[in-house]
């Protein structure tokens, strides 16, 4: 079969001990399969991409020996594509525009009794589904249970993860019609990963574990557009010192790569692949790992 693997970092700032785990994570998973292995730079959050970040981020890679089988895909440059895919949903009845400001949505929220919030997101209520009652257009949303009940896809939705087993979630009810494009115009993660991952024939995607949430959404969306759904396997989360996932927003330190065996050792524990002896090459350290590839499954939290 054939392997299309990519590592998709935001350029948010320089690689950190987490995102390594995940593009050493996706590099091996391409080498243990010969396949292709592809790095996708997601710069479409503009107002969070620090610049030059991008550069420092290939640089770091490839000092660690994880370089990528094709030219880097920016999402910047890919507005014209995103585009398209929106007006095949609107034409198809399946998204439509949000008029509603922040507050807007959680005062429906409140007067639904809905409280609960779901990673910051809180699940958007409706309220401009059947149109704008006189709002100006801000963000455009797929209309879940539309997609859902014309394509007749199974509620919830069911996936499997190569690691973390069987998923699922009912998107409608768990997440809501999520936005396509941004109320500041800008586009948003969901519909620029999925487009992007099959623009560029990706057949497995390994990622870390704190997207495994966003998967039932973005199947429903390769659904919606007609595309193939990949196989999806996400990676243990390399935890701070207070417990807290590592990122770049928590002050995750900056990877050092003068010493790149070094630098790379810790995301190979991460990943529960075996510590090698002093003055291995990176080559060596790379081939090794590929060897025990995969790993050991009950590292990995359920
Ligand atoms: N760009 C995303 C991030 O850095 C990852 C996207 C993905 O792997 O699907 O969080």
């Amino acid at each position: 079969m054939p392997y299309i693997g990519r590592f998709a970092p935001s350029p948010t700032g320089p690689l950190h001990a987490g995102s390594l785990v995940a593009a050493l994570a996706s590099w091996l998973d391409a080498r243990a399969h010969g396949g292709q292995w592809l790095v996708r730079i997601e710069d479409v959050d503009t107002p969070r991409c620090i610049p030059g970040a991008d550069h420092l981020i290939l640089q770091q890679l490839a000092t660690c020996g994880l370089v990528p089988d094709a030219p880097v895909m920016w999402q910047s440059q890919r507005g014209d594509a995103y585009q398209a895919a929106l007006d095949g949903l609107i034409a198809k009845g399946w998204a439509y525009p949000c008029g509603c400001s922040r507050k807007e949505i959680e005062d429906a929220q409140a007067l639904m009794g809905h409280t609960r919030e779901r990673h910051q997101a809180a699940v958007y209520p409706g309220t401009c589904r059947d149109g704008l009652n006189g709002k100006t257009a801000r963000a455009w949303r797929l209309n879940v249970q539309r997609v859902i009940d014309d394509l007749q896809l199974a509620t919830p939705l069911t996936w499997q993860d190569r690691l973390l087993g069987t998923q699922q979630q009912d998107v409608a009810q768990e997440v809501g019609d999520f936005v396509l494009r941004r109320a500041d115009g800008l586009w948003a993660y969901q519909l620029a990963v999925v487009v992007d991952d099959a623009a560029q024939g990706i057949t497995h995607i390994v990622r870390g574990a704190d997207l495994t949430d966003n998967t039932a959404r973005q199947i429903v969306l390769q659904r919606a557009l007609g595309l193939p759904t990949p196989s999806y396997m996400h990676t243990p989360l390399v935890l701070g010192e207070n417990g807290e996932k590592l990122s770049k927003q928590n002050g995750a330190q900056a990877l050092d790569v003068t010493q790149p065996l070094r630098t790379l050792q810790p995301a190979a524990q991460a990943l529960g692949l075996p510590k090698l002896a002093v003055g291995a090459s990176i080559h060596q350290a790379l081939a090794t790992w590929t060897k025990a590839w995969p790993p050991i499954p009950h590292l990995v939290p359920r």
